[in-house]
């Protein structure tokens, strides 16, 4: 039910990031464009920037470009939720491509979980990274069970520290009678997502790469001789040896084939008012990172400070804006924390994730033009190391190989950028979620 609008909102209420408080978007005007580089890059979300550190530090001159503010994507506005990201279970890859291929996927999705503390580590990110487990509550007894099963059947060789926690003992977790226990997955972790891309972007910076603002690609053609591409964007046109398009959830007909590929799928969030010292805390004592087990997933946390509740997750079978959102939000929020019920809403925002149809991301080259993309919802992690690969490819060394280089990078009959079966989608898993299946 939608809630009294006047009544849910701060007087502060604004519909950007809550982020962007700490890490405001750049206001500087775009630099002019170079007419030729070695390798120009269109997207500047993780992705694009941890592709440009390596093609930059490899001593190539790099161009990253955006249509909008740097980061403006996904990669200031997620959650902050660090996880290893692999969405198909071992057994169902291993169905589909055997064993070893099995076991690679999901050692890539480990190691990207540990690749990304050692990075923010040895770059010298100020961004509130911290490995603080994740919660992952049962919405049903049955779920409970089931991820019970989950831990004692981890693939040999790819245990991951983990812990069940009944639901007699989970107010320790998470002040709530909404779940029938849960899962803690101790080496997930968190971070400020926007001050993260922020510590990146100025590492790229300082590595002598470009990136350059409200520059939209339009079009990526090969040059004449064969060397390289032309790419046009709406302020100019650039010369490139090498194209990188890294623009996931934002993927358009600049790139047909990756756009059949990837579809965009929104995702909101809301934070809370402050709340004080202790309110926000004493829900969730823990200081975890929390999802639950429904197909249709909420995720939510504490902000740094502990003082809010960053809430986030899909709320109609089509897209909406903000202002809709941040009371279903809010509905949802109450669910869990009926203590919320007069807790207002201070930020509200939406973004783009692109999913794919394996549910993995992928990386490689198509026609020349390398793209990494995809991470359905979990990217954090994993944008930054594929990115990483995928700068480590273009440089033509062999640490850039990656298993999610080799599988197919499938598509379906009449899909062309519109996912037409996105709400049929959504409308059939909110039902089996409300039957507790
Ligand atoms: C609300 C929300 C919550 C999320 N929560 C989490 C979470 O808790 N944990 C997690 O792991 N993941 C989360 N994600 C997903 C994660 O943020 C993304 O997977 C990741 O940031 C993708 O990074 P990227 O660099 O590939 O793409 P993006 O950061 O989306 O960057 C793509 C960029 O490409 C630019 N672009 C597109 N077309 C063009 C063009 N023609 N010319 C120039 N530029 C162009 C766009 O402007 C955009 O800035 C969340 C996403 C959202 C939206």
């Amino acid at each position: 039910m939608s809630k009294d609008s006047s009544r849910l909102f701060s007087s502060d209420y604004c519909e950007s990031p809550f982020w962007w408080e700490r890490t405001p978007r750049s206001q500087a005007e775009p630099a002019q464009l170079p007419e030729t580089v070695d390798v120009l890059i269109v997207g500047s979300g993780y992705t694009g920037l941890c592709a440009a550190l390596q093609t930059a530090r490899g001593g190539r001159a790099t161009l990253v470009i955006d249509s909008a503010e740097p980061g403006w994507g996904c990669s200031s506005r997620n959650g902050g939720q660090v996880s290893t990201g692999i969405k198909p279970d071992f057994a169902s890859l291993e169905r589909q491509f055997g064993h070893e291929t099995a076991f690679a996927v999901h050692r890539e999705g480990q190691r990207a979980l540990s690749w990304i503390g050692d990075f923010i580590e040895d770059e010298e990110i100020d961004c509130d990274y911290r490995v603080c487990g994740r919660f992952f509550g049962a919405h049903t007894a049955r779920h409970y069970d089931k991820l019970a099963h989950k831990l004692e059947s981890q693939p040999p060789g790819l245990e991951m520290k983990a812990f069940l926690v009944p639901r007699s003992e989970q107010s320790a977790e998470i002040d709530t009678s909404f779940y029938h226990g849960g899962l803690v997955q101790c080496q997930h972790a968190a971070v400020d997502p926007a001050a993260y891309h922020q510590g990146i972007l100025e590492r790229v910076i300082e590595s002598g790469a470009s990136v350059i603002g409200h520059t939209r690609a339009t079009s990526i053609e090969r040059s004449r001789d064969g060397a390289g591409f032309v790419v046009d964007t709406d302020r100019g046109r650039v010369r490139a040896g090498e194209v990188v398009v890294a623009t996931s959830g934002y993927t358009s007909r600049l790139t047909p084939w990756q756009q059949r590929r990837v579809f965009p799928i929104g995702t909101y969030m809301i934070a809370t008012e402050d709340l004080g010292d202790t309110v926000a805390r004493s829900l969730i004592p823990s200081g975890r990172m929390i999802v639950d087990t429904r197909r249709i997933v909420v995720y939510y946390r504490l902000s740094p400070d502990g003082r809010r509740i960053l809430f986030g997750g899909r709320v109609s079978l089509n897209e909406t804006n903000p202002r809709i959102s941040a009371p279903r939000l809010h509905d949802h929020m109450t669910t869990i924390f009926p203590q919320l019920q007069e807790a207002k809403v201070s930020h509200s925002w939406m973004g783009f994730v692109g999913w794919t149809f394996q549910h993995m991301p992928h990386l490689g080259r198509h026609d020349g033009i390398w793209y990494s993309m995809g991470y359905c919802g979990s990217g954090v992690a994993l944008a930054s190391y594929f990115g990483t690969r995928l700068g480590q490819q273009v440089l033509g060394l062999e640490e850039g190989r990656s298993v999610l280089s080799d599988l197919p990078f499938r598509t379906r009959p009449l899909y062309y950028g519109k996912p037409w079966f996105l709400s049929a989608s959504v409308g059939w898993y909110g039902f089996l979620d409300r039957l507790g299946i």
